[in-house]
């Protein structure tokens, strides 16, 4: 099994609670484990206190702006075809411009809890650095984010925003200077610093309990969007899709739906000639940032750099539970690469007004796909309960966030390209 490439000094430890399966774990040194059963007691407790619960809801609502709407896109589902009606959960519509705000608003809280006086936090996209800077502001604490140097230039504006709103943004010179990088950076700085600081991790990977805790506080996600799809459609949607990086808003959309009858997706991105960042459909099993799961390495189990045209994707590993739900069948993993996004990005931009993020537009542009393949929109149909097969498919998926903050990385590659024309549209 492959050590824990940031922590080759530290103790491994093995076993624990917080398994999927085979997957997760916490594979990390020692001095952390107390730091770890603190969080977890303190998380337990606090999703069953309803103060705490009160606390967090009323945040979710008046600084966050939910619950966020669910929109038929219907401009969008003729381009994809005709053949479904298409919801979108627009978690682009949160304070900060995505659904990482969802973790980083019940994660201040615990930190608060704890007594930590300072939040560390990694970044790739930007969007988690400006969450957790946000949520520090809000609370009144020090706030360090670590960002990898190429992210730093493809994301300045949220540079620009961390720096706004308090935070200190370290920039990541190692390995690939990007999201990988930056998070064993952030790793090192809690092991140093743990007895005042709270690492928020932003999304559904690490040892445990993040994986399940990050999971818990965006299961709000699939919670709304379940409600909201009953009460406009009257039924269950017979597909849920999201973008994994880590895999949290996947996570919580997927969590309200699994018990149900919905085919639920999964998409990586596939990249382009520089690489991938699918981790479920192209990696194997290993230990990459304290935890158990699949990821991309050599046979040497050295960690491969992970490529995406979103930042927010870039990373090699994934979180267990999807691990889990991977081996089992559960959901369906697949991968959309850089152009076929850009071109579902352009899509939502010109059909329905909404500049939607890289990431998400990799979900956007794998229910494009679907819709117009004949085949599995058959078997789709095929898995319908009985009574339901005359209608259209109807389909949710989750707009993780808005794609202002990749203007500035779009121009560039424009400008690589030489002369501004429209990439694969
Ligand atoms: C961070 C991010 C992602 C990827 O992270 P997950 O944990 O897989 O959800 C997707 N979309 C947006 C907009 C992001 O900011």
């Amino acid at each position: 099994m492959t050590r824990p490439s940031d922590l080759k000094d530290g103790v491994l430890v093995d076993g624990g609670p917080g398994r999927f399966g085979p997957y997760g774990g916490q594979y990390v040194p020692e001095t952390l484990m107390p730091c770890l059963r603190e969080l977890e007691s303190v998380w337990l407790a606090a999703r069953g206190d309803p103060a705490f619960l009160a606390e967090l809801a009323e945040l979710q609502a008046d600084y966050s702006g939910r619950p966020t709407p669910l929109y038929r896109a219907r401009r969008f589902e003729a381009a994809c075809g005709g053949q479904a009606r298409v919801w979108l959960k627009r978690e682009d519509l949160n304070h900060t411009g995505a659904h990482k705000i969802n973790n980083c608003l019940g994660q201040v809280l615990l930190a608060r809890r704890m007594g930590k006086r300072r939040l560390i936090a990694e970044t790739g996209a930007g969007q988690h650095g400006v969450a957790t800077a946000t949520v520090a502001a809000l609370a009144g604490l020090e706030c360090t984010v670590y960002m990898g140097e190429v992210d730093m230039r493809r994301q300045e504006p949220n540079v620009q925003r961390m720096r706004l709103l308090g935070a200190e943004v370290v920039p990541v010179l190692t390995g690939a200077r990007t999201l990988k990088d930056a998070t064993s950076e952030a790793i090192r700085d809690w092991v140093t610093n743990v007895a005042h600081s709270h690492y928020i991790i932003g999304s559904t990977v690490g040892p445990h309990p993040y994986p399940t805790m990050v999971r818990d506080f965006q299961s709000v996600i699939g919670i709304e969007a379940r409600r909201q799809i009953l009460e406009k459609e009257g039924r269950l949607p017979d597909a849920a899709i999201a973008c994994v990086g880590g895999g949290s808003n996947a996570a919580g959309l997927f969590a309200a739906f699994l018990d149900d009858p919905v085919a639920l997706f999964g998409v990586e991105a596939g990249g382009g000639a520089h690489g991938h960042s699918a981790a479920l459909g192209l990696g194997t099993p290993g230990v990459l940032h304290g935890s158990y799961s699949y990821l991309l390495q050599d046979p040497d189990g050295q960690v491969v750099p992970a490529h995406s045209i979103a930042a927010g994707l870039d990373y090699p590993g994934v979180g267990p539970e999807h691990s889990h739900l991977k081996d089992t069948g559960r959901v369906t993993y697949d991968s959309v690469d850089d152009a076929e996004a850009q071109a579902a990005f352009g899509d939502l931009c010109r059909l329905e007004g909404i500049i939607p993020a890289l990431e998400s537009s990799h979900a956007l542009a794998f229910c494009r796909r679907f819709l117009r393949d004949e085949a599995a929109c058959a078997r789709l149909r095929a898995s319908r309960t009985v009574g339901l097969d005359g209608g259209p498919l109807v389909i949710v998926i989750n707009l993780s966030g808005r794609g202002d903050k990749d203007m500035h990385d779009r121009n560039e590659m424009h400008d690589q390209d030489g002369g501004g024309h429209e990439q694969a549209r």
